[in-house]
């Protein structure tokens, strides 16, 4: 493997800066779930949802002297749990941040929400409030599947919860997990099957994995073997392009026209402003790229230790592009990295072409894209652009 290296370590110039786009997280579920490594918390008595709103909009004008003049092109309000608070409060955070930064028109606003924490009359003040896309944690149809996740709702109130927000929404994300203790792949099948039954024009099938801090990494679950999930993924992918939607990235299918913006944004290594305990951002600004972090347990963050900040290195920026850019499926135009890194391209010259001769990337004049089996063995591609 050739290391890539960078002549002349944080000399970064970017011509243009990238589109800007805001993570607010809300860290607050009903219940932690066994396998989640998120940073969510389960719930004690009210949420202090005023407090919290007053400290994001004061995260964000701490934020503002970096971006200064720039527009917002989506806003993604995740956890946690985000639909455990009010449309009051999501409408107080929105009018917040219109009256700080200007929004793009038509921009993407996402909320996530659980069932089981949404009803009609929820998503509709969502709705009212200017949230235009729902993305809704589902992971399985089925009763005893959810039981062993841990999960704190029925299959039936995850059909009622998309029905619902299809009710109020066009754009509607439903997220998957595949790969669950005792789960075949005719079982995945019937899970994906549901979803487009269900009306989702959009669909996330992720993995479960079981990671450090997890209940399950402590006791961890019967999983079905590595081949029986490549089995699953493979299915997915078939019967989801059968159905029209287009795989777009590792785990995101689309309807025309449904793809998810913001998240795309990431995936275009595009930056984003992060508020609420825990979240990350990342700012370019002409001559260096930022990360900022916030604090990450709820308390400590609403006493406001400090926003962190630090740039990141350039010899780790064509790692950093290409573990977002590479889970395009079509991967990204050759001119985007250095537009995004403001590094010139020689410094991945030669890795591509080893990836390329080793049949993980395809390349043509316009775009570099994982191949077939670069999409199946990610991760030792990405390897390839280690510092
Ligand atoms: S609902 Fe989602 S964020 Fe909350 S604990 Fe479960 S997996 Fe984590």
């Amino acid at each position: 493997m050739n290391p890539v290296v960078v002549e002349r370590p944080g000399t970064v110039k970017l011509a243009v800066l990238p589109p800007l786009a805001l993570y607010v997280h809300i860290p607050w579920c009903v219940r932690k779930c066994p396998y989640c490594d998120f940073n969510s918390h389960e719930r004690s008595g009210a949420l202090p949802e005023d407090e919290y709103i007053q400290k994001l909009l004061l995260d964000l004008e701490n934020l503002l002297p970096s971006v200064w003049g720039r527009r917002l092109t989506s806003v993604f309000i995740g956890g946690g749990t985000p639909s455990l608070f009010s449309p009051a409060s999501i409408d107080a955070l929105l009018s917040g941040v219109r009256a700080r930064l200007t929004l793009e028109p038509g921009a993407e606003i996402t909320l996530e929400a659980n069932p089981g924490t949404v009803e009609a009359a929820r998503f509709r003040g969502f709705r009212d409030a200017g949230v235009n896309r729902i993305s809704i944690g589902v992971q399985s149809f089925d009763d005893r599947m959810l039981g062993k996740l841990g999960r704190i709702h029925s299959a039936g109130e995850a059909r009622k919860a998309i029905d619902a927000a299809l009710a109020s929404f066009e754009r509607v994300n439903v997220d998957l997990m595949y790969g669950l203790p005792g789960q075949d792949v005719s079982a995945a099948a019937a899970d994906v099957e549901s979803a487009i039954a269900a009306g989702a024009p959009h669909i996330s099938a992720y993995q479960l994995t079981i990671e450090p801090n997890t209940v399950f990494f402590n006791k961890p679950p019967a999983l079905p073997a590595h081949d029986a999930c490549a089995d699953m993924q493979v299915m997915i992918e078939q019967l989801l392009h059968k159905k029209d939607f287009e795989h777009y990235e590792t785990s995101a299918f689309a309807r025309p026209g449904q793809r998810c913006r913001h998240n795309l944004n990431y995936w275009e290594f595009g930056d984003y402003l992060g508020i609420g305990a825990g979240a990350h951002g990342k700012i370019s600004l002409p001559g260096r790229i930022t990360r900022h972090e916030q604090a990450k347990q709820p308390s400590a963050y609403l006493k406001g230790d400090p926003i962190r900040e630090v740039e990141i290195p350039a010899r780790q920026l064509p790692f950093e592009f290409m573990l977002n850019a590479l889970r395009l499926v079509e991967g990204f135009p050759s001119t985007l990295f250095q537009e995004r890194t403001g590094l010139p391209f020689t410094v991945i010259q030669q890795n591509l072409e080893k990836a390329e001769q080793e049949g993980l990337l395809e390349r043509d004049l316009q775009r570099i894209r994982p191949s077939e089996r670069g999409k199946r063995f990610l991760n030792d591609l990405l390897e390839r652009f280690l510092p």
